[in-house]
């Protein structure tokens, strides 16, 4: 039976384009019926192509199914590949389909995303595809039981967890691990709950509750500006085209709000949008935000969701019941069934660039996303990525720009503190003209935040004996101490030890001393200059999940904390109206090492930093402890003149054609064995392209020379922007033998050269 449909032509489709150009796919539509018995299936493993299989006459397929196929014992979900099937393999050899599994098929517009993607980044379609069926989605969503908030319990005593539980419970249902992990609470919080009839079980839904956000329910009254902006993307969104705009004006001007008038429109012409975010697990502010402007909350999208989420998320955005999205860079393959528009927030950030696994810029790669669902894509930034102006210099891009801060709100006044003139006491971080004014902030009942980019206690840890240094003994890198947890960790790899009292080379006792400063040890500091100050550190272990960030911004809102410390994540768009004024411990932190965008990293992170500050009434300011503030980067905070900026470092980076005057790809080779990798760093050196435009530079040892164990050498591929790299890159690794436990990554546009 199965031999007979074998041939048995499929009359419904362009057969005669297919047959006589078996080389180039057609554009099929979605759902439309796969010509004969023979499909092409693309696996969610690094394979370098699809497999073919047979299609039994009882199946029906289209182009995007998802289907479940055998692969050796297995059985394993696939995608109906565009891939004309390879007609070398006889029919009789090919096995059949197993089913077609009951979820909406792969739009053509993701297909086209991930085969661009694989090609541009040099990984396997198969890699890629992974990370858009990762949820596992294809899993039905079997009913189940979970708690939802009880009547008032006379006699329950409600202790602030359990208070806290039942606000993040609301009036949701979830499963006991969902709501303890959503409030941040032990599971015995929970159970205890249950016991005292706080909570009582409830079916939990099988779709997922997302309502649809209406458009108008409090649109803000935009000044004229921000009309003007939100104007004009609003009717890219209406025109159904791909284009690109910056959307860039100072911190506070309303970029927001700006944006979320082209995510209305999205909305108002029945489609989806994503919204991107750089740390998503920060987002409990704008979530609010969103929920004040379209009374509803977005569907939010990170790899830290719970299971059941995650598919009840991945199947709502497939049906289109989950109208906007806000996500992290993986949202980037979620399913939308029709995506209107597409938002970077914070475009300039390095969180969007992804390290591990498929190497990819979220940024990039949310505008060819835009481009394959013919929707605008909308960059968001005060402080713009240079790539991005290029972009825009070049016409390829728009660009709307909001000079001024809302509500008459005035720019923070930025000045240096010299810290050659006006050094700390010994064994100190804080200049007293700082501290002076951290003293008159706090005396008016202002707020004060001291950043400093550097977790834990100290940097290093030094004997003062034999002048050793503690290393990780997996990485080339300093051990950090960790004082409140008593441990010394890498911050690569994550080996942790504890903090040895002798010196564990020379053994002199107690001759080790802490060098430099954490933000631990600037919040030892402030504690002992200002001891009344109610302090709240914020770093990414200080507030590890969503729950504790969220909590972190309402006491901060609600002014039960005046001074802030805290690490990059301070830098992150957060709105705290009592702030008003910011310091910053080491201007100069970000300046050293060889990084091609020190500078313009520094700019974005301090100004985004300086940007907390003054965001209501009273006017904000920011001081900047630096060892040279002749430096144009600091110059340009303190004059706010970040155009000039800009210039001067694109003059510095076009003549030599880096980034984005020209293109770059490390090639890192990692191995056990550091020969191993010296020889083939040795072989990929002496094969390396050559011809007009092209450099490479290397191999050399990684900066970070040992990582995890593994001995790193790199390469760099540096060309002129009119070449395309990927073939090059293509051609030269295959010129390069394989040898054992060697392996080669590729970074195309690299963000990190360490
Ligand atoms: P940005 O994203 O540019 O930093 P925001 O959109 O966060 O700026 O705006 C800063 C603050 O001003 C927010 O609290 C926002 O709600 C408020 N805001 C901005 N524009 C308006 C407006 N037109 N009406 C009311 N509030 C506004
Ligand atoms: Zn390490």
């Amino acid at each position: 039976m199965i031999h007979a449909a074998e041939n048995e032509p499929n009359r419904r489709l362009r057969h005669a384009v297919l047959s006589q150009d078996g080389e180039a796919a057609p554009e099929l539509g979605l759902g439309e019926p796969v010509l004969g018995r023979r499909v092409s299936v693309l696996l969610p493993y690094p394979f370098p192509r699809p497999f073919d299989y047979h299609v039994p006459a009882t199946l029906e397929l289209g182009q995007g199914d998802i289907v479940l196929v055998p692969l050796g014992q297995r059985q394993v979900t696939g995608v109906v590949w565009d891939t004309p099937p390879d007609s070398g393999v006889p029919g009789s050899k090919l096995k059949p389909v197993t089913a077609r599994l009951d979820v909406p098929a792969m739009t053509p517009p993701l297909r086209k995303f991930i085969d661009w993607l694989a090609a541009y980044t040099l990984s396997s379609p198969g890699e890629v595809l992974a990370m858009a069926l990762r949820v596992n989605a294809l899993v039905p969503v079997a009913p189940a039981m979970g708690w939802r908030a009880g009547p008032p319990a006379g006699g329950a005593r409600l202790t602030g967890a359990r208070e806290h539980v039942l606000m993040v419970l609301g009036g949701s249902v979830m499963t006991a691990s969902e709501l303890a992990r959503a409030a941040d609470v032990s599971a015995s919080v929970v159970r205890g709950m249950v016991k005292a009839g706080l909570l009582v079980a409830s079916p939990l839904p099988v779709r997922a509750p997302f309502s649809w956000p209406d458009p108008a329910h409090a649109g803000p009254a935009l000044s004229e500006a921000q009309r003007n902006a939100a104007a004009s993307l609003s009717l890219a969104v209406q025109e159904r085209r791909f284009s690109v705009t910056l959307l860039d004006g100072v911190t506070g001007s309303g970029k927001t709000e700006v944006y979320l008038e082209a995510v209305a429109a999205s909305l108002r012409a029945g489609r989806q949008a994503l919204i991107l975010l750089p740390e998503i697990a920060l987002s409990a502010q704008f979530l609010a935000r969103f929920a004040r402007r379209f009374g509803a909350e977005p569907a939010v999208w990170h790899s830290d969701l719970p299971s059941r989420i995650r598919r009840l998320t991945w199947r709502a955005v497939a049906e289109g019941a989950a109208p906007v999205v806000v996500g992290a860079r993986s949202a980037l393959f979620l399913p939308f069934s029709d995506l209107g528009v597409v938002v970077v927030d914070e475009e300039h950030e390095t969180a969007f660039k992804q390290e591990d696994g498929v190497v990819y810029h979220a940024r990039d790669m949310a505008v060819v996303r835009a481009r394959f669902a013919e929707a605008p894509a909308i960059l968001v930034s005060a402080t713009p990525s240079l790539e991005t102006l290029a972009n825009v210099q070049a016409g390829r891009y728009g660009h709307l720009k909001l000079e001024q801060r809302h509500g008459g709100a005035s720019m923070p006044e930025v000045a240096a503190i010299d810290l050659r003139a006006a050094p700390p006491e010994r064994g100190r971080f804080l200049s007293p003209v700082l501290i002076e004014a951290i003293r008159a902030t706090l005396a008016k009942s202002e707020q004060a935040m001291l950043f400093l980019n550097r977790r834990g206690y100290a940097p290093l840890t030094l004997c003062r004996a034999c002048g050793h240094r503690l290393a990780c003994p997996n990485c080339t890198a300093w051990l950090v101490e960790h004082r409140a947890r008593r441990e010394l960790a890498c911050h690569h790899c994550g080996h942790v030890e504890p903090v040895p009292r002798d010196c564990p080379v020379c053994k002199a006792e107690e001759m080790l001393a802490p060098i430099g400063p954490g933000v631990e040890r600037i919040t030892e500091e402030a504690a002992s200059l200002f001891p009344s100050a109610r302090t709240l550190v914020m770093a990414s272990d200080t507030l590890p999940g969503p729950a504790s960030a969220a909590e972190a911004a309402r006491a901060i809102e609600a002014r039960e904390v005046d001074l802030i410390i805290g690490t990059q994540i301070v830098a992150k768009g957060w709105h705290f109206p009592h702030l008003t004024l910011v310091g910053v411990v080491d201007a100069d932190l970000g300046l050293g090492g060889g990084d091609l965008r020190a500078a313009e990293r520094t700019v974005q992170l301090l100004h985004q930093v300086a940007g907390r500050a003054g965001r209501a009434e009273s006017p904000g300011r920011v001081l900047l402890q630096s060892y040279s503030p002749e430096h144009p980067v600091m110059q340009a905070l303190v004059q706010g003149q970040l155009d000039d900026f800009y210039a001067r470092e694109a003059e510095l980076r076009a003549p030599g054609h880096w980034p984005p005057f020209g293109r770059l790809a490390a090639l890192i080779v990692s191995a056990d064995d550091s020969q191993a990798a010296d020889l083939t760093a040795r072989d990929l050196g002496r094969a390396a392209p050559e011809g007009e435009g092209i450099t490479v530079l290397g191999p050399a040892p990684a900066p970070l020379a040992i990582l995890r164990g593994r001995h790193r050498r790199r390469l760099l591929l540096k060309t002129r922007r009119d070449v395309a790299v990927q073939p090059l890159l293509r051609d030269w690794l295959a010129r390069v033998p394989a040898r054992r436990g060697v392996r080669v990554d590729v970074d195309v546009d690299p963000i990190s050269f360490l």
